[in-house]
């Protein structure tokens, strides 16, 4: 089959390799239908998470269909349209016990990690894919789902609602600020009408995201680049208190991962509110905490466990949530290496989802 083959730091490839085999009679092979690109899969090619070695194959989001089954899995047939969820979880670990996958135990004996495709097994920027555990990796697909909307709930929009709505406890009511409106950003924007805030603040420098993220149910926008200041006389941290009651926001919501959007949420942040942070941080960030503990705020971090997954796909099927709007370019299998180079210049390109179908 050919696959996007990762080759060391800036090095990849779509290329021949040899088709996936069963390993386990809990696997499943998935003929991939349609896959797309993460920020991750960047980062990987720039080096940034030295667990992925020459020759494995890149990505963790997918929607496909069953070609072979394993004799244990009891759930699914070859045939069905599935959608291949970014953790892989054993589902009989202490972690899968107490609903957080992202932290199995056992997920082909990597320890710790629920996820493992395109990064320790080989992922599903490829014809084909191996699913280990399939009866807890896969996610069956109700007819009348595009594929364009299911590969939505691999990875961004269960991370959004997970690690940004569900972890800062939105509330009905609440004012909500959203660091960064990028995929996942939007994903928590696109989540977080489902708790009912009366106003969901997105705060970004790129203007076109902005206007992208009314779409996706902000009620307001807030540019956060110095330079915009001179268009309106606030600047941005007076411009998000203003949308306020002036004491702050209830969720301050970071979907970067860099100090300085940390340290916009904290200090957005109202007495008894919370901070949730998305991103993946590479560098250690200040904590203001002399400043914090008297505003009794709560700060929470996490992985996304993808354990809303099913949840999820109930509203799209029932058009509650449209996620196919995310796709902003359409590519074939074989046109791999210029989704990546769209998907990368995405200032550019105004890339935000690149749907990659068979
Ligand atoms: P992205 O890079 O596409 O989007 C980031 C957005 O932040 C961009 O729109 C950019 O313009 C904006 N931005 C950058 N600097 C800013 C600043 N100083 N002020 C305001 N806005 C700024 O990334 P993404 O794919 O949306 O992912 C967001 C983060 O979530 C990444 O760090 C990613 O690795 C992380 N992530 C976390 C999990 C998890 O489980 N916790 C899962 C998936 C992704
Ligand atoms: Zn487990």
């Amino acid at each position: 089959m050919k696959a996007l083959v990762y080759h060391g730091p800036g090095q990849k490839a779509w290329e021949s390799v040899p088709d996936p085999r069963m390993q386990a009679p809990t696997d499943a092979i998935v003929r991939i239908d349609t896959t797309t690109i993460c920020g991750t899969d960047l980062h990987i090619l720039k080096g940034d998470v030295p667990a992925v070695t020459d020759g494995r194959v890149l990505g963790h989001e997918g929607v496909g269909t069953i070609t072979e089954i394993g004799t244990a899995v009891k759930g699914l047939k070859v045939g069905d349209r599935v959608i291949v969820s970014c953790i892989t979880s054993c589902g009989s670990c202490s972690y899968c016990h107490q609903q957080l996958p992202s932290h199995c135990l056992d997920p082909e004996g990597t320890s710790g990690i629920g996820w493992i495709f395109g990064h320790l097994i080989d992922g599903t920027q490829a014809e084909f894919v191996r699913v280990p555990f399939a009866d807890n990796s896969l996610h069956k697909l109700p007819g009348g789902v595009s594929d364009e909307a299911a590969i939505m709930l691999s990875d961004i929009l269960p991370t959004g609602f997970e690690i940004g709505i569900r972890n800062g406890r939105v509330k009905p009511g609440d004012v909500i600020a959203v660091v960064g409106a990028g995929p996942v950003g939007l994903s928590v924007i696109m989540t977080a009408n489902l708790y009912g805030p009366s106003r969901v603040i997105a705060i970004d420098l790129d203007e076109n995201r902005l206007k992208l993220a009314r779409t996706f149910g902000a009620t307001d926008t807030v540019n956060s680049t110095p330079a915009a200041r001179t268009s309106s006389s606030l600047g941005w941290h007076d411009q998000v208190m203003a949308l306020t009651d002036g004491l702050g926001v209830d969720v301050a919501i970071e979907a970067v991962g860099i100090p300085q959007t940390f340290d916009m949420c904290t200090s957005l942040i109202r007495p008894g509110g919370s901070v949730a942070n998305v991103g993946v941080h590479g560098k250690s960030v200040e904590l203001k905490l002399q400043e914090l503990w008297i505003k009794d705020v709560n700060i929470s971090t996490g992985l996304v466990s993808a354990t809303t997954t099913g949840m999820l796909l109930k509203l799209v099927a029932q058009g509650k949530l449209s996620p196919e709007k995310f796709v902003t370019h359409r590519f074939k299998l074989d046109q791999m290496m210029e989704a990546y180079d769209t998907f990368s210049r995405a200032a550019e390109t105004h890339a935000m989802k690149v749907a990659i179908s068979r």
